[in-house]
């Protein structure tokens, strides 16, 4: 009898170690990690040179409250991390989480509002499907019932428009599945709310969790930049998923040279070795709330030294080992792999990702895109098969307009072409 309680009463293995791609329980049974936890261990489990980063910083101090000390770790982190983002985003607020990094996004952004004399800007117009978090105010611009309904009384739910679902063409006859069609509904979103009540528009570059890695169609995020600019709309980049090198770049939006005003990060940034999150804004955007007397907002735990030593290990085994591009590499040979599933079993209708944040999609007929009943659960199914078999998938059901089972598949960029036969042999055998 355990005293945790998570999702539901499901008891799950012991963890007992953890080394680059594989993980270990008490048992002494070994998992082939697919999915970096919950796409966030990017550089593999127990690297010996975060251990011994954080070792350091352990023995030097542990705690640090931001308003009392800024720490070497923290300052040196935030500059290494300014020095991998466009243009014009240098400052750096740390948090703990994807989710109170986003929280702090909203919040900057609604006091950047404030600053410049804009009041009655506060919507902050989301997608359908998306995942931003699970605090009420990630919540409130996150695209995904199931998660949000329950709440329904606590929160302001955000205007939301669809996400591009570019690749079920056909899937709506009435829509034009292009990057421009997509934006276009943004432009339209902002005309019906009123332009001067708009604030921002939040998006994950590639779809994470609530998609399945969808990729955007072309021209979609350069459109959605020049809206933002004409209407005086704050893009907020959700890249805690996608951020980190996940998707063969250090950003997600680097692909289509993204410049966003501001930034969210986590997951990859700390790799699993220690909560840690960031949010990178725009200098113009910040200076102004600093004048009108600083960004109120914040957490105990924020800018934590040990998290920060870890941040900034992580940062340099990425650099080290090149493995941005890694995962663009390893990317390109899984999602060929991955397709090479899809001809063997008909159950998949869809394959789809960028570098290393990769899935697949369950479907009754490739014609016409048409999902699996939804009381199958093919999708968790599917999970807790290839959990039997060592190998460690991730997956959801699509709500909000895609429905259908989507099954991850991101393991750790140090991932190699050994790995990779590995993992493709597990989903083939999980798949039969
Ligand atoms: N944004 C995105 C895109 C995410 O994928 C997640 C986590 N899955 C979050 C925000 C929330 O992060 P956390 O769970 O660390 O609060």
């Amino acid at each position: 009898m355990s005293n945790l309680f998570y999702q539901g009463r499901g008891r799950k293995p012991v963890l007992d170690q953890a080394r680059g791609v594989y993980m270990w329980d008490k048992n002494g049974r070994r998992y082939l990690d697919g999915s970096s936890g919950a796409m966030v261990c990017n550089i593999g489990h127990s690297n010996e040179n975060v251990l011994a980063a954080m070792r350091r910083q352990m023995e030097k101090s542990t705690f640090g409250y931001r308003l009392h000390f800024e720490t070497e770790a923290s300052e040196t982190l935030a500059r290494r991390l300014a020095g991998k983002m466009p243009e014009g985003l240098d400052r750096v607020f740390f948090v703990s989480g994807g989710s109170e990094a986003v929280e702090s996004a909203l919040k900057l952004a609604r006091q950047h509002a404030l600053a410049r004399g804009a009041p009655r800007r506060w919507k902050v117009i989301s997608r359908r499907p998306s995942y931003h978090g699970c605090t009420l105010g990630a919540l409130a611009v996150t695209g995904y019932a199931p998660l949000t309904e329950p709440f329904a009384p606590m929160m302001q739910q955000m205007p939301m428009i669809p996400a591009p679902r570019a690749y079920l063409e056909g899937f709506d006859p009435t829509a034009r599945e292009t990057g421009q069609h997509y934006a276009d509904m943004l432009e339209a979103r902002i005309e019906a709310e009123g332009p001067e009540s708009v604030l921002g528009f939040i998006l994950e570059p590639i779809g994470g969790a609530s998609t399945g890695a969808l990729v955007p169609p072309p021209g979609y995020l350069e459109r959605v930049r020049a809206i933002c600019d004409r209407f005086g709309v704050l893009l907020i980049a959700d890249e805690v998923m996608t951020g980190a090198g996940r998707t063969g770049a250090f950003l997600g939006g680097d692909h289509w040279g993204l410049r966003p005003d501001i930034l969210v990060m986590s997951k990859g940034l700390g790799s699993g070795y220690a909560p840690l999150g960031a949010m990178v804004a725009d200098r113009r955007l910040v200076e102004p709330v600093l004048d009108a007397g600083g960004f109120a907002h914040g957490f105990t735990y924020a800018g934590n030294p040990l998290a920060c030593a870890a941040g900034l290990a992580v940062m340099e085994e990425i650099d080290r080992q090149d493995l941005c591009a890694n995962a663009a590499a390893m990317g390109e040979i899984l999602l060929a792999r991955l397709g090479g599933l899809m001809q063997r079993h008909e159950i998949i209708g869809d394959v789809r990702g960028k570098g290393l944040l990769t899935a697949f999609e369950f479907m009754s007929d490739r014609a016409t895109k048409a999902p699996l009943p939804k009381h199958l659960n093919a999708h968790q199914r599917f999970v807790d098969i290839a959990y039997d078999r060592g190998l460690i998938v991730y997956s959801r059901r699509t709500r909000d307009g895609l429905e259908g089972d989507h099954v991850l598949v991101c393991p750790p960029l140090i991932l190699n072409g050994g790995h990779i036969d590995e993992l493709i042999d597990g989903l083939d055998g999980a798949l039969a």
